[in-house]
This record gives structure tokens, sequence and C-alpha cells, in this order.
């Protein structure tokens, strides 16, 4: 069946509105037909692997997605906050409950995005990822220096996995694999590896607020394009992922080898994006993120959240239409890339046949 995630009758309405990480889990999951067909593991407790080397933050807890009550009914156009769904959802691991392992990778991947890496004091350099969060989400290179930890947070998420797996834990081996697919696709996507064009970084450098602001709204319009299309039942971004996760799946090789040029694919796509958003929607854009304030108490992504409604509406306008196409033709070629790597480290983790 060609359902696009929000459609498809296999996964209740509780767990909608769906955002793009778990698009992107959902159509690479659908390309291997063996994970597919995977019989349900029992839910279980978290066996709490590796908190010594990867602390959480305390605002963290685990859901259990697979005891749900559905209260309302969001719009998933206007749905920006990964918290908010249509069902609440279990604080402890529900007893006798089942779940089938591609649902897992599809319904946890967004994980990450919630509080596991809020609060955390990680380096001295954080700030300027936003925050731990962006630390663990992103790496990238400015004025000589690394940032950020998100090939260190993949790795160290497929390694949970196998422990978990090893160890006759399969419900949580699934879990932490949604997450490290999570990093996995963070580094495929262009605003986790580059901060912003050099250039652009001299010719502003003394401006602090409106390089924090101009830098937030570039990558969280970005986002917000994207997770759109996927809504929208976008075709062209199905099939990128499809075709991605196929070739992944049956390639030779490891993602750990293929993760350097895949970065640097992503790298080398910064800058036309950023250029695109900044030079053809112009202040109109800008303007939906004036209230951005590097001195806020509140984190970079907390903020960008609240103006992503306005940046749909300027993106999305009649009046802007016509430019979206340079957009989607440079997505396809992330998704395809994304895909291709999702692929590849999910059919690592099929049972031998
Ligand atoms: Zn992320």
């Amino acid at each position: 069946m060609d359902y696009s995630l929000h459609d498809d009758p296999r996964l209740p309405a509780a767990w909608a509105p769906w955002f793009s990480h778990e698009y992107l889990a959902y159509f690479c999951v659908r390309a291997l037909d063996r994970l597919m067909a995977l019989p349900p593991v029992p839910v279980r407790p978290n066996p709490r692997f590796g908190e010594k080397i990867w602390p959480i933050g305390s605002k963290h807890i685990d859901v259990y997605k697979e005891s749900y009550q559905t209260h309302r009914q969001l719009d998933p156009l206007w749905s920006f906050d990964y918290k908010k769904r249509n069902g609440d959802f279990a604080l402890e691991p529900p007893a006798g409950k089942t779940i089938e392992p591609w649902k897992v990778l599809v319904i946890y991947s967004t994980e990450p995005d919630l509080y596991p890496d809020y609060d955390l004091v990680l380096h001295r350099n954080q700030k300027i990822t936003g925050g731990s969060h962006g630390w663990r989400h992103m790496r990238f290179r400015l004025l000589g220096m690394t940032f950020g930890i998100a090939p260190r947070s993949f790795s160290v998420h497929r390694d949970l996995a196998r422990l978990a797996f090893d160890s006759n834990h399969d419900y949580w081996g699934w879990r932490y694999l949604s997450r490290g697919a999570h990093y996995l696709a963070d580094l495929g996507h262009p605003f986790h590896v580059k901060a912003l064009p050099g250039s652009f970084l001299l010719k502003r450098m003394r401006a602090r607020h409106e390089l924090f602001k101009i830098v937030s709204a570039m990558h969280q319009s970005y986002e917000v394009y994207t997770e759109r299309r996927f809504r929208e039942g976008f075709e062209p971004f199905k099939e990128a992922l499809l075709r991605g996760a196929r070739e992944g799946r049956d390639a030779p090789g490891d993602v750990r080898d293929r993760l350097p040029a895949y970065i640097r694919r992503a790298e080398r796509r910064h800058n036309p994006i950023f250029y695109y958003f900044f030079d053809r929607f112009g202040p109109e854009l800008l303007e939906a993120f004036s209230r951005m304030d590097p001195d806020s108490p509140l984190d970079a992504a907390t903020q960008t959240n609240r103006c992503s409604a306005d940046a749909a509406r300027v993106i999305f306008s009649d009046a802007h239409r016509d430019k979206l196409d340079f957009l989607d033709r440079i997505t396809v070629e992330i998704l395809a890339d994304a895909g291709r790597m999702l692929g590849m480290l999910f059919a690592a983790f099929l049972p031998k046949s």
C-alpha cells in the first residue's frame, strides 16, 4: 500500500501529528520488507545501559506510546511541538503489550529532540550550538574550531542497541536504534553540520544578536518547509527515501565508513540553502523570527518553535509558491542520502537469515 505515514491505518491517531524524523524513519523501514515482517516484541522497562558514559537530561522520562489515550485532534499543518500529540502516553512500561519493531523505529525517532539531551553541562563551548541539546545533535567547524558531537551521539546509540540485542532486551534494542537513527539523520542535514557561510560570518562579525537571529531563522525555515512537504504527502520525498533506503540495504560496507563523506555532502549543501532563504524570501521571513534572543533563558530550539507558524505562513504563501522548486530538488538529494544511511543501518540489525 502506498501510505504516507499520516494515513497508515496500522498507526493509531493518538501518535499523530507526525514530524520529519518520523517520516524519514517510516519510509526507510517501509523499504525493508524483512524488517516490516518481524514479529512484535514485548514492551519492557529500560535496562539503563550506559548512563555513566551518556548522561540523560533531568527532565527526560521514557514514555511508552504502546499504551495511549486519545484526547484531541491537532491540525498537522500547524503543529510544531513534538510534545503535543493527539494522545497521552504511559509513563511506566505497560504490562502485557507488544509492538512491531518497525513501529518502534518510527514512533521513538523524535525522542532525542525532547528532553534526554537538555540541561546538561557537556562542554564550555556548548552555548554556540544553543545548549547541550544542539551540542549532541550538531557537529560543525567554525573559525578553525569544531563544535558539537553528533557523530558520537550516533555511535553511542548504535552500540547501546547492539548491547541490548546481545543481552535479550530486544524492545530496547529497537528503541536505542531509533534514537541512533535520529542522530544519523541529523548528520545528513546541512544545518546540523554547518552553522553559517564563512563569508557571511566575517561581514557580520559584530552584530551578535542579528547573527543569532539569522542563523536560527534560516535553519528553522528549512525545517518548517521540509515538515510541511511531508505532511502534504509530497511524492518526490517519499520516493527519494524509499530509493535511498533500498540502495543502502543492498550496498556493501558499513555506515561508519561512509559517515565522513555523508557529512561532507551535507556540508556542501548548506550555503545554497542558506542563501536561498536569505536572498529569496527576504526581510519578511526574518521578521517571523524577530523574537529570537541569544540571551533568553530559553534554549534556541524552544524559541524557534514559537516562530514556526509565522515562518510557514511566509514560505507557503501564494507569493512564494514558485520559489519552492529549488528547495524541492536539493531536499530530494538530501533525503536520498539520509535514506541510504538509514537503510544501511537498519539492514545491519536484521536477524541473519
Ligand atoms: Zn536532532
